[in-house]
């Protein structure tokens, strides 16, 4: 239960100025608010602390010897679902928005945190506080662009708020929690979704130029179960990459330094998280971690058709091949990296191995990362579940 406790403020840092995360910022907005006053010890990549506030946000941390838990955080009920009538423009099928209109206008939450973009610029983020329904529908799709969704936060105490639901992403989540008793709320529900290789702005420029053969039409795009990145461009149409012809080596800085030294995958804080990467193609991944989150779930049930996560294949192989390859910035011609797509789709990870083949994939490459850049931060910055995953496989020195 959250209290109000009186906080103490700071002059918010003036927009462009050095972050005190440096390089690793994530631009989470907390520092573009008096709360910066908290940085050192709620910034996720000054302070990692996933263990701490899980005991605080769901009761209990991980049981890392849980092989659940370990991977995807304390849960309570894992499952794959759909909206049986999906939301036109949504990500996904609409689960996350779906979610925050019932919450909003069943009453027990009075503004929704959540992100829409410019009018100028589609992938340009604009965090608001929704207090109608047509305005959390405006924030729809991901803005794939790190996103300054905490700077919000003083508008919440000003408007004098109580009871309030963000949605968001790992990183943002966790400075979230850090200064959750000072916000002097009463309630506070947190809809996460996973997160992984975002981009500032100009990164995600660069990336559609790489890899689209008509980077100016992008609506929106995935990294998706079949292996392939999947574009939908502004007529509908949906162009597919397969991973393994991405230009790494003319990609490997287009990703923010925070994603690359970022352990928290799969929003170990939020309530609930609603992702994709551990359901059937199609279908959206559910993770509640507390009764907190199956109270929003229950909110949006009835729009819902569900089935049983599932998990099939084995993802060890695939996962040691990519480290050297990605060192090596490997691109494949484009006819052998469809096969090769073709086939890992076949016979390769599916549902939560799927997942298990991403998050693998990704703590070795970014435990790498944070030890060849910053070998400092390697010991506290590493979480204990992610040292353990990244020991199943050789890394390169
Ligand atoms: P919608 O109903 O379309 O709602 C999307 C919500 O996301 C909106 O409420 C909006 O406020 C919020 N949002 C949009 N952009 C941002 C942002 N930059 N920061 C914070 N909040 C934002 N899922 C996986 O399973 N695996 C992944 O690898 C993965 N990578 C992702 C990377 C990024 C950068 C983001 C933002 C999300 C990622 N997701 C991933 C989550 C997934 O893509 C969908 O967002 C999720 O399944 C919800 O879909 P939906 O149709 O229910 O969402
Ligand atoms: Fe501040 Fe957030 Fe950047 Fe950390 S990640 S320095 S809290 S804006």
């Amino acid at each position: 239960m959250t209290s109000v406790l009186p906080h103490q403020k700071a002059k918010a840092l003036k927009p462009g100025s050095r972050r005190p995360a440096k390089e690793l910022c994530s631009e989470c907005g907390l520092c573009d608010t008096y709360y910066v006053h908290y940085v050192k010890e709620a910034c996720a990549f000054i302070h990692q602390q996933v263990a701490e506030l899980e005991e605080q946000a769901h009761g209990r941390s991980r049981n890392l010897d849980n092989p659940d838990d370990l991977y995807f955080g304390v849960n309570q009920k894992m499952m794959a679902a759909r909206k049986t009538q999906p939301i036109e423009g949504a990500q996904w099928t609409g689960i996350v928005s779906s979610i925050a209109i019932e919450m909003l206008t069943s009453g027990k939450v009075e503004g929704v945190v959540c992100v829409q973009n410019t009018a100028e610029d589609r992938f340009q983020p604009m965090p608001v506080i929704a207090r109608t329904p047509e305005e959390i529908l405006a924030a729809r799709v991901n803005k794939p662009t790190l996103s300054p969704n905490l700077s919000i936060l003083e508008q919440v105490e000003q408007s004098g708020m109580k009871r309030l639901l963000v949605i968001g992403v790992g990183c943002q989540i966790q400075a979230l929690r850090a200064v959750e008793q000072k916000l002097g709320l009463e309630k506070l529900y947190v809809l996460g979704t996973p997160c992984v290789d975002n981009v500032t702005r100009a990164g995600l420029q660069k990336f559609l130029e790489t890899t689209s053969k008509s980077p100016d039409t992008v609506v929106h795009y995935e990294f998706m179960q079949d292996f392939q990145v999947h574009f939908k461009h502004q007529d509908g149409s949906v162009e597919k990459v397969p991973f393994f012809g991405l230009n790494t080596k003319e990609l490997k800085d287009v990703f923010a330094p925070s994603c690359l030294s970022c352990f928290d995958y799969v929003n170990s804080l939020a309530d609930l998280v609603v992702g994709y990467m551990g359901a059937p193609f199609g279908w959206q991944w559910i993770v509640v971690r507390n009764d907190r989150g199956q109270e929003m779930l229950d909110m949006a049930m009835s729009q819902l058709e569900t089935q049983p996560v599932m998990s099939k294949g084995d993802r060890k192989n695939a996962v040691q091949q990519s480290i050297p390859a990605y060192e090596k910035g490997v691109t494949l011609p484009m006819w052998a990296a469809k096969l090769m797509g073709v086939v890992i789709e076949k016979v390769g990870p599916q549902g939560l191995e799927y997942a298990r083949f991403s998050i693998d994939s990704h703590f070795t490459r970014n435990y790498l990362y944070v030890k060849r850049h910053h070998p400092e931060k390697l010991e506290d910055h590493v979480p204990e579940y992610a040292k353990r995953i990244v020991s199943q496989y050789r890394l390169p020195e």
